[in-house]
């Protein structure tokens, strides 16, 4: 078979100025040449001197590798500038990529790192919408996960008696006491999201939810306050490119605490 980048395939109506011949298709993913790459993800960390970045590159469905950017802030004089390190992932599964990123993430933390808010959070968590991850189903006995419908939120009412088989609609008196047990500390994590969706995620009524959370002193539900404070982070995030070294040390500063003032709503230092 001829070689079709060789041989003019009686293409010349084709021919626009914008067609490129090309060798091979599609293009194998190259650990080095970043031509073909999109950023698909940015995890910035700082501990308030430092910023790092985790670039993950790649296409839709494809992680090729990934370049961390360690820019050490300007009172570091033993290591200024900037440091570039990249991982492969060319040959490597998915799974395999996830690994490598918790682990990063979990080292991040360990050595006093906070993430910060990624700008585009809310295109992930748009584009995610119905995807059930493992984090759901930690601590709920009726959130059992079921393959017959993955990728949907459930839609149990109450007075709903329609229930599938998988999902049996837990008795009246299991759920009063489901509602007696459940701790601050389980309510927590749903801070960060407006109280319909965390009453949802809980499978209580907004009503029950608020009642748990008058029981605990929690008078106002903190989504709208951490919502504010997240924007602020983005706003922050924004200069930890600037040229300017203090800029950056400030807006490094500024983010490692409303970080934490984040994480403490959410009950990570009570
Ligand atoms: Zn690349």
């Amino acid at each position: 078979m001829n070689n079709p980048t060789e041989t003019n395939m009686g293409t010349e109506s084709l021919n626009f100025e914008n067609s490129m011949p090309l060798s091979v298709w599609p293009i194998g993913p190259v650990p080095f040449g970043c031509s073909c790459c999109q950023v698909l993800r940015e995890i910035v960390h700082t501990n308030g001197i430092n910023v790092t970045k985790l670039e993950i590159h790649g296409r839709l469905g494809i992680i090729c590798h990934a370049i961390l950017t360690d820019r050490s802030g300007s009172t570091n004089a033993v290591a200024p500038g900037h440091q570039y390190q990249m991982f492969d992932f060319c040959k490597k599964s998915i799974e395999y990529v996830k690994q490598f990123l918790s682990q990063y993430c979990f080292h991040r933390s360990q050595t006093g790192y906070v993430i910060v808010q990624d700008p585009l959070s809310g295109f992930y968590e748009a584009l995610c919408v119905g995807f059930l991850w493992d984090e759901n189903f930690k601590n709920g006995d009726f959130m059992q996960p079921s393959s017959s419908h993955a990728g949907g939120f459930r839609m149990d009412q109450p007075g709903n008696s329609n229930n599938r088989g998988k999902h049996p609609k837990p008795s009246l008196s299991i759920q009063r006491e489901r509602t007696r047990n459940l701790t601050l500390k389980d309510i927590e994590k749903y801070f960060h999201l407006p109280i319909e969706e965390a009453a949802r995620s809980l499978d209580l009524s907004v009503t029950v939810l608020k009642k748990i959370c008058r029981r605990y002193g929690v008078l106002r539900w903190p989504h709208r306050k951490i919502q504010s404070m997240e924007k602020q982070i983005v706003l922050w995030t924004g200069k930890l490119n600037s040229n300017d070294p203090e800029e950056r040390d400030r807006a490094a500063k500024i983010i490692l605490k409303l970080q934490r003032g984040i994480t403490k709503i959410r009950g990570g230092a009570r």
